[in-house]
């Protein structure tokens, strides 16, 4: 059984840009899953899973790892983990920590968000992360930081990499201030691959990390959260809490191994395939592109007479699939499932809609 992406409703063979989620699991991993030794992983009885973890935990440099269902408990539990009820946590105006995980942390952990505006590449200025510090601590009007979280790439920025040194400087200052860093790395390995260099010398700036198994790398199922053996502890038992204990989990975990170990570095082809998109692009009228750094592709249209969304269902009705994703711009994730031939046609769809533009200047 290979699973496929369904044919567009116009029977055209679909290109689906919306994002790495709509990833399918590969014949490696679907074989993996019917092979693999399982056990019951609430009681640690699991080895495919067992394995991940420790995989997952070396790659990132860390003393342990967690597996997780979603990128969202990965980034809740962490945040539990570290903060106590009351306490504040650091996070970026535009990171999916605060705008797309439902709040999670405040809900349910009594932790208040201090959000702090990130610029268009990504990064926060250091002057606004130390304002979200009291002057004094000792004040009991004020809730303290017990978190800084970064997230690399900054998928609402366009999926822009964080420089190293600003993470350097980050860490610095946390650790200047006594609160530990969580990077939401969910595309880590697209960060890395940008940046040049392994995942761990990213990780190294973080004191925990999450990544997602399930966009990229096509794991059908799953993130992992990695740190400190004694953090790890913690936020195992955090995922019990939420109701993240899973039990023959090793089908999923098989995934996750073969995304590790076969997925990581074909990433670099998506990253010629977004630049290629984004060039192409570039050249339609009324389209303005933002600078391309991993696997998305971040634009505008101005049509004399199209709205944005309009040119997306119109798009869709040719079987190109793409969505807003904040302040008005379009979002395009290429991604194992999008061939060459099918950045093209995409390029033509765009084109076709937008002829009228250069028909009528
Ligand atoms: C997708 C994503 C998440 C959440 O992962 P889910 O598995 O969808 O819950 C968290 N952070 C970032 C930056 C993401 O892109």
């Amino acid at each position: 059984m290979v699973p496929e992406t369904p044919a567009s409703d116009a029977g055209l063979r679909r290109v689906e840009l919306r994002s790495d989620t709509f990833t399918m699991p590969t014949p490696a991993m679907l074989r993996a899953m019917t092979a693999a030794r399982l056990g019951d992983d609430t009681y640690g009885e699991d080895p495919t899973v067992r394995e991940l973890e420790l995989l997952a935990a070396r790659t990132l440099g860390k003393g342990d790892g967690c597996f997780m269902p979603s990128g969202t408990m990965a980034n809740l539990a962490s945040i539990l983990t570290h903060c106590p009820r009351g306490t504040k946590v650091v996070v970026g105006a535009e990171s999916d920590i605060y705008v797309y995980e439902a709040g999670g942390a405040s809900v349910c952990g009594g932790v208040v968000f201090e959000p702090v505006r990130n610029a268009p590449d990504g990064t926060m200025a250091l002057a606004d992360i130390e304002a979200a510090f009291p002057e004094d601590p000792e004040d009991p009007q004020f809730a303290l930081p017990s978190l800084l979280c970064l997230e690399n790439p900054q998928n609402r920025c366009g999926g822009r990499v964080l420089p190293l040194d600003h993470l350097a400087q980050v860490a610095e200052l946390a650790r200047r201030r006594g609160v530990p860093v969580h990077l939401d790395g969910a595309r880590i390995f697209n960060a890395a691959l940008s940046s040049g260099v392994p995942a761990s010398e990213i990780a190294r700036h973080a004191d925990s990390v999450q990544f997602c198994l399930s966009k990229g790398l096509s794991a059908p199922v799953g993130s992992m959260v990695v740190g400190d053996a004694g953090f790890i502890d913690g936020v195992r038992r955090v995922r019990k809490m939420l109701g993240g204990g899973m039990r023959q989990v090793g089908v999923l975990a098989a995934a996750g191994l073969v995304a590790l170990e076969e997925m990581v570095d074909r990433l670099a082809d998506d990253h010629v395939s977004a630049r290629a998109l984004a060039a192409g692009l570039a050249l339609l009228p009324g389209v303005t592109v933002e600078p391309v750094e991993t696997n998305m592709v971040f634009f505008r249209v101005a049509h004399p007479t199209l709205t944005q969304d309009k040119f997306l269902s119109l798009c869709s009705a040719e079987g190109v699939h793409l969505a807003e994703l904040g302040h008005g711009r379009i979002r395009a994730v290429t991604h194992a499932g999008v061939s060459d031939g099918d950045v093209e046609r995409a390029l033509a769809v765009f084109r076709r809609i937008l002829a009228p533009v250069a028909a009528q200047t």
